[in-house]
């Protein structure tokens, strides 16, 4: 139980890789604060899942890229768990497009979720963190940021920016005992790929090694490793969790 007394903060907790985040936090006996936006039912099934446990963890809603929102849940997190050590910056969105075709509220949706959500949320809590001088933040990025990928400007530049924003900040707050993390998953097995068609998917398990997609918890394992103490003289790097896809 290597983050018993911890307080995780994990965006887009409802469902997916986050959703999975928070149970492989959980079973290091981390309390859970679930973000979502929209899907209510998503979130209070994996409160009640985690409670059932015997973890403490609540729902929180609020969009990511909106600021006001983001520091209000702030806020409320703070005032019911007194304190946030590890957050997993994960909510994401997709909105594919050839960039001939791409519009300016597709390019800027995909950039306002995924990158200057964790922004609004790293700002919001990092002072604390700092503070307490212990933290973990770790960002989902993609191997979309590594490799590129048809249809996905938007998202690839955002993933992209959140492994810059990863290593500047690493080198920011090492001093004050917080470290920054990104974990950069291949295709993962969600709702988000459930839309890719079974011709790309095919593409995709041909281009990896091990000839699949990845599940949730394989995700989470790695988040799980970078915020226990077992990582605690790593920083600035991108974790890749991805079937040998990208090296
Ligand atoms: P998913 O199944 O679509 O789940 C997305 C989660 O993000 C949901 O909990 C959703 O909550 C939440 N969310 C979406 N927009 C939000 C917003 N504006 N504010 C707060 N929460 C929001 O996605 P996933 O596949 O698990 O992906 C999770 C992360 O991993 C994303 O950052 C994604 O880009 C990244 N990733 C995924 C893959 C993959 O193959 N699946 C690969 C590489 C990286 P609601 O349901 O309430 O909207």
């Amino acid at each position: 139980m290597d983050l018993e007394g911890r307080v995780s903060l994990v965006t887009g907790g409802s469902r997916g890789i986050g959703r999975a985040c928070c149970f492989a936090l959980a079973a290091e006996g981390s309390e859970i604060a679930v973000n979502y936006n929209a899907n209510q039912a998503a979130a209070d099934k994996t409160v009640s899942e985690l409670s059932a446990l015997g973890i403490k963890a609540r729902a929180f809603k609020a969009d990511v890229s909106d600021e006001a929102q983001t520091h209000i849940m702030i806020e409320q997190i703070m005032s019911e768990f007194g304190h946030i050590d590890v957050v997993v910056n994960n909510a994401g969105i997709t909105r594919d497009r050839s960039f001939l075709k791409m519009t300016v509220d597709q390019w800027r949706s995909v950039l306002m979720v995924n990158l200057d959500g964790p922004f609004n949320i790293t700002s919001a809590l990092l002072p604390q963190m700092c503070e307490r001088k212990w933290g973990r933040i770790i960002n989902i990025s993609s191997i979309v940021a590594q490799m590129g990928n048809f249809g996905q400007s938007n998202y690839a530049v955002a993933k992209g920016g959140l492994i810059a924003f990863t290593k500047t900040l690493a080198r920011e707050v090492a001093k004050k005992g917080v470290t920054v993390n990104a974990v950069a998953p291949g295709f993962i097995e969600t709702d988000m790929t459930a839309v890719v068609s079974e011709e790309a998917l095919d593409m995709v398990r041909k281009m990896t090694p091990m000839g699949r997609l990845g599940r949730p918890e394989e995700v989470a394992r790695a988040v799980r490793f970078l915020a226990a103490p077992d990582a605690s003289f790593i920083t600035g790097q991108v974790l890749n969790v991805n079937g040998g896809m990208y090296m």
